[in-house]
């Protein structure tokens, strides 16, 4: 099975860049554009991994991250907040929300597939069940 992969990105040029960066990897790419649509999709499609914008529409990508971790289904699913600047207190901000890592804007479009599979690889270790949990630990990709 093809892993899923939800896209949350109200800026199309960003969403477009993260598209084209992923469309030659083998994943179902999903699409929301608001942080409603992003939990409404999110509880229906269950996917393996989100890219989660910080500043949405609607409500942002914190307190969707934070509404969606309150679901045992979502523990293990990887997060990743992507912010526009690395400003200070983002970090923090972050792990506290239950944000796995982030990513800066405008992405690096090679760091990008590598990260995604790393994650992905990480959560199979972790799956629902076992006593491993990847929040709040250091991962290579907070610098
Ligand atoms: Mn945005």
């Amino acid at each position: 099975m093809k892993a899923k992969i939800l896209i949350v990105e109200d800026n199309p040029l960003h969403m477009k860049l993260m598209e084209m960066t992923l469309r030659t990897q083998d994943y179902t790419l999903l699409k929301a554009t608001d942080g409603e649509k992003a939990l409404d999709m999110a509880m229906r499609e269950r996917p393996d991994l989100i890219l989660m914008d910080i500043r949405l529409p609607k409500m942002n990508g914190f307190e969707v991250t934070r509404k969606l971790r309150e679901d045992p289904a979502f523990n293990h699913t990887p997060i990743i907040a992507l912010t526009a600047h690395a400003m200070r207190g983002d970090r923090e901000k972050v792990i506290e929300s239950g944000c796995d890592t982030y990513l800066t804007k405008p992405i690096d479009t090679r760091e990008l597939p590598g990260v995604i599979a790393e994650m992905l690889l990480k959560r199979r270790k972790t799956s629902p069940g076992s006593t491993g949990d990847c929040n709040g630990k250091e991962s290579p990709y907070n610098r």
